[in-house]
């Protein structure tokens, strides 16, 4: 493991957050170091393996206009597109794909391997450094060594004193088969910023051999793929389709007898969860009167037979998770290959931040991603992507040096409406962007994300000369 003593940049975390930032920092032109507990991990997919969606994919769409790699990613790994909301305008149209958990993480290693001025270890940040005046000097490895930067940019996840739930069990962990993170989430609360607690779940995993599609309804991709990102002409990946199907009344019946033994109804879990993305527990509480929840069973990849049931995130007990799925139409058979658990981990109040994403505080500092507590890939990329560029910025490394930060309006972007909601509003629950938080959604296409943001990019030495001269291409 080989490292520098000192870097313009350096980027904790190989998430999806970390992974943009640390690349949107090396295309400004820093010397960027990426120290990430695992290469192997580097752009996992914690939890649903998809990217964009309504509002989300035009995130996506915004990042690749800015050169980021999700939009790329995606598009050599993806396994079934679709874009929804078609019945609609296409303002609200939203890019989704599947992807294959194994080809994205693949991907997005390769076009990381690829970027110039970028360095990626494999090492635990423990501590921060500061210099006389308070301004971040550099970071401490979990070995003691310190590595010194003009910038540094935390990009942690669900790891800051992450505990997992599945039913009474509780496992000190940043997401399954991961150790959490303590020590760096003591050094941000000794800095005296405000942190809260919020939760998120995922569904049991299934053997895909053991479901039985015979009754099922098939949910192909659209033909042809639209890609995600503007450099991309046509999609590679083979194309597979999904299955719906749903919970019944045995199944909301199972789930009320056992409501005592989910950690969200017993008190033993304290944060708040995504609204939006509830679990099955919270879903037959809050929707008496239905009596099915549709789940879509969506393949993980290419070679590999798990199937994750999209709409059943729970942290029910193991043997109640089986039963569960017993009561769910092709899946009475079902072997359950992991079982779903909740996570609650620490966030750090958004409103610390300034609109570039530094801190406040402390000068020099950035956060970016489910840190912020937002939730989903494509709203961690997107601030990633932010923090990155402005961390470059700041640390006087970037092509164009030392200048104004970069900051996105709500008016030309998704991504200005996400960082302003954050950084002005606060957060209380998992915040995950919607079309309806645009005020200018008509405007804020997913198809001329180029068009808004492209140019600005390029003013700004973030985006490459391939892209540059396809959209000087296009828009001549
Ligand atoms: P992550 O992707 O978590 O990446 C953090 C990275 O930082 C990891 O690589 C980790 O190893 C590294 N790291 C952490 N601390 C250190 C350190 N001190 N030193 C070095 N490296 C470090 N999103 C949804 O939209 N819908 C869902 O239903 C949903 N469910 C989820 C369920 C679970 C169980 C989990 C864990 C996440 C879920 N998510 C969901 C959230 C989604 O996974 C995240 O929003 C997204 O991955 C956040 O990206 P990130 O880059 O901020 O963090």
């Amino acid at each position: 493991m080989m490292f520098k003593n000192k870097y313009d940049v350096i980027v904790i975390g190989g998430g999806h957050a970390g992974t943009e930032s640390a690349a949107a920092a090396a295309r400004m032109g820093a010397d960027t170091l990426l120290l990430t507990h695992r290469l192997d991990t580097i752009g996992e997919m914690s939890c649903n393996p998809a990217i964009g969606g309504l509002a989300k994919g035009q995130l996506v769409r915004e990042v690749d206009a800015l050169d980021g790699i999700m939009g790329r990613a995606i598009d050599n790994s993806g396994i079934q597109f679709r874009m929804l909301n078609r019945r609609k305008g296409p303002a609200v149209w939203g890019p989704r794909a599947q992807a294959d958990r194994a080809l994205y993480k693949q991907a997005v290693q390769a076009l990381l391997a690829e970027q110039k001025n970028l360095h990626i270890v494999a090492s635990s940040a423990e501590n921060l450094t500061f210099d006389s005046s308070g301004r971040v000097a550099g970071v401490t490895t979990e070995k003691g060594k310190t590595i010194k930067a003009g910038a540094v940019v935390i990009t942690t996840g669900t790891f800051l004193r992450g505990v997992i739930h599945l039913g009474t069990k509780q496992i000190p962990a940043g997401r399954v088969g991961e150790g959490p993170v303590v020590g760096l989430a003591e050094t941000i609360e000794r800095l005296g910023f405000r942190l809260g607690r919020l939760k998120t779940g995922t569904p049991p995993r299934i053997d895909g051999r053991t479901i039985d599609y015979s009754n099922l309804q098939e949910q192909p991709g659209d033909k042809p793929p639209t890609p995600f990102s503007f450099l991309t002409n046509n999609i590679k990946v083979p194309q597979i389709s999904c299955y719906i199907t749903g919970t019944t009344v045995n199944s909301h019946n199972l789930i009320r007898d056992n409501l005592g033994k989910s950690p969200l109804y017993s008190g033993q879990i304290e944060g708040k969860g995504p609204r939006y993305c509830p679990s099955i527990e919270d879903k037959v509480v809050r929707f008496v009167e239905r009596n099915r929840h549709q789940i879509f069973l969506e393949p993980e990849g290419l070679d590999d037979h798990t199937v994750y049931p999209n709409g059943i995130s729970t942290s029910l007990p193991e043997d109640v998770q089986m039963e569960l799925l017993k009561t769910i139409p092709g899946l009475e058979r079902a072997i359950m290959t992991q079982p779903g658990y909740a996570i609650e981990y620490d966030f750090v109040d958004p409103r610390e931040l300034s609109p570039s994403l530094q801190s406040q505080k402390v000068q020099g500092l950035f956060l970016a991603g489910q840190i912020n507590g937002t939730t989903g890939y494509e709203e961690a990329a997107a601030q990633g992507l932010m923090a990155g560029v402005n961390a470059a910025l700041v640390a006087g490394s970037s092509s164009i040096g030392e200048t104004q930060s970069f900051v996105l309006d709500r008016a030309e972007s998704y991504i200005g409406v996400l960082i302003d909601d954050l950084v002005t509003l606060g957060t209380e629950e998992p915040y995950r962007m919607f079309t309806s938080r645009a005020e200018y959604r008509l405007a804020l296409r997913a198809d001329n994300a180029d068009q808004r943001l492209t140019a600005k990019g390029i003013k700004i030495g973030l985006v490459n000369k391939n892209r540059e001269r396809a959209y000087k291409n296009k828009i001549i």
